[in-house]
């Protein structure tokens, strides 16, 4: 455990006591109950709304609302922060719970539009485009293989993970209280760039068997292996992993166990902002050491050692949250995007440790 804001590690919901295990029970069994279960369907039915991924949306608004709010009070002093955490709510509340609503009141299927290939990975199967209007089919292609890589590479994976995603909002709202809990280790960092890339290689699996199936015959063996994949995929890697761990291991591993060590998306994004602009930037000979920032760095990151080492440095793995920064006492830290800020030759070390 690193030395830091100490504080944190007084709360019991905060240092996995007995309450922080009741916690993550109970985040488990909610999701577990959401996907494998229909009690949820009758909840929504009572509040008159069309379906229990509805009620989901309006619940994980709510989550988020709140735990902004006192994200907020913890860490507002950051323009940043103010910024951030305001856009991520209001693409949530938006583009995550309103709009999906008001489609599926006007007898539309519900698009999720903040969420693009490989984190939705049914989304460009071709069964999928084929019923979709053709301007909603080019905003998912062009976002999935254009937009969100073009924002990463120029303004890092932040763009995207910090600022728009749904599943990074949850973590960086709700889930504020428990980000120092992530793994700082060796083994953590080499076991998230075996695991994510596996979850990469999965999707891509599928997909290429996924579009085999369109064009296979009734009853051949391709259609069998299509299918035993993706309900493999869906069940264990969209449910299982994604939610019911992915959230409900919060209280005890950290806000971002989906984010650090499944999300394909992270895996595509994270290649990219290695050869991308952005990198964290340290402040020569001004560190003390204090390891506020290897605490609050909810991607297990170390950030300790680079600043020790006065090494500015890029991590596949860095979502760009900025809470290094924030809780810096000597300024060491900055995200930084511009070409010309400051001295390079010292990223290269660190540009193959994906
Ligand atoms: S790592 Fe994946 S799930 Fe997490 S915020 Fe980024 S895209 Fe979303
Ligand atoms: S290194 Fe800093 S900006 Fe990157 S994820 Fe960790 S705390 Fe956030
Ligand atoms: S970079 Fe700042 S927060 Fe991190 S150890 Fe050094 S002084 Fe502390």
């Amino acid at each position: 455990m690193q030395v830091g804001l100490l504080s944190t590690y007084r709360n019991p919901v905060q240092n996995r006591a007995a309450m922080a295990w009741l916690w993550a029970l109970l985040l488990m069994a909610f999701y577990i109950d959401l996907y494998f279960f229909d009690h949820l369907d009758v909840a929504a039915r009572l509040v008159h709304l069309p379906s229990k991924w509805t009620l989901y949306g309006l619940l994980y608004s709510v989550a988020m609302c709140v735990g902004g709010y006192f994200m907020l009070r913890k860490h507002g002093s950051s323009r940043y922060h103010q910024v951030r955490t305001a856009v991520l709510v209001a693409v949530q509340c938006t583009l995550g719970f309103l709009l999906p609503l008001a489609l599926d009141f006007m007898g539309r299927p519900a698009y999720y539009f903040s969420y693009f290939f490989p984190l939705k990975y049914d989304i460009l199967f071709p069964g999928t485009l084929k019923d979709m209007p053709v301007a909603v089919a080019i905003w998912f292609i062009a976002g999935s293989f254009v937009g969100v890589p073009l924002l990463v590479f120029y303004k890092g994976k932040r763009a995207y993970c910090s600022w728009i995603c749904g599943c990074g909002g949850l973590a960086e709202t709700f889930g504020d209280p428990w980000r120092h809990l992530s793994d700082k280790s060796d083994r953590a960092w080499r076991v998230e760039q075996i695991s994510i890339y596996m979850v990469l290689a999965l999707v891509f699996v599928m997909f290429g068997l996924v579009i085999g199936d369109a064009y296979a015959a009734d009853g051949s063996a391709v259609r069998a292996v299509a299918q035993h994949t993706r309900s493999f995929y869906s069940f264990a890697i969209g449910s299982v992993f994604s939610g019911v761990l992915g959230t409900g291991l919060y209280p005890l591993m950290g806000t971002r166990v989906w984010c650090r060590f499944g999300c394909p998306m992270a895996a595509v994004l994270g290649l990219i902002q290695k050869f991308g602009r952005f990198r964290v930037t340290v402040k020569k000979d001004m560190c003390i050491a204090c390891g506020n920032c290897s605490t609050y760095c909810e991607m297990g990151i170390d950030v300790r050692a680079y600043a020790m080492a006065n090494q500015d440095f890029k991590r596949a793995s860095c979502v760009g949250c900025g809470m290094c920064a924030h809780v810096c006492p000597r300024g060491v830290l900055r995200l930084e995007t511009r070409d010309d800020a400051g001295p390079h030759e010292a990223i290269g070390t660190w540009t193959l440790d994906l």
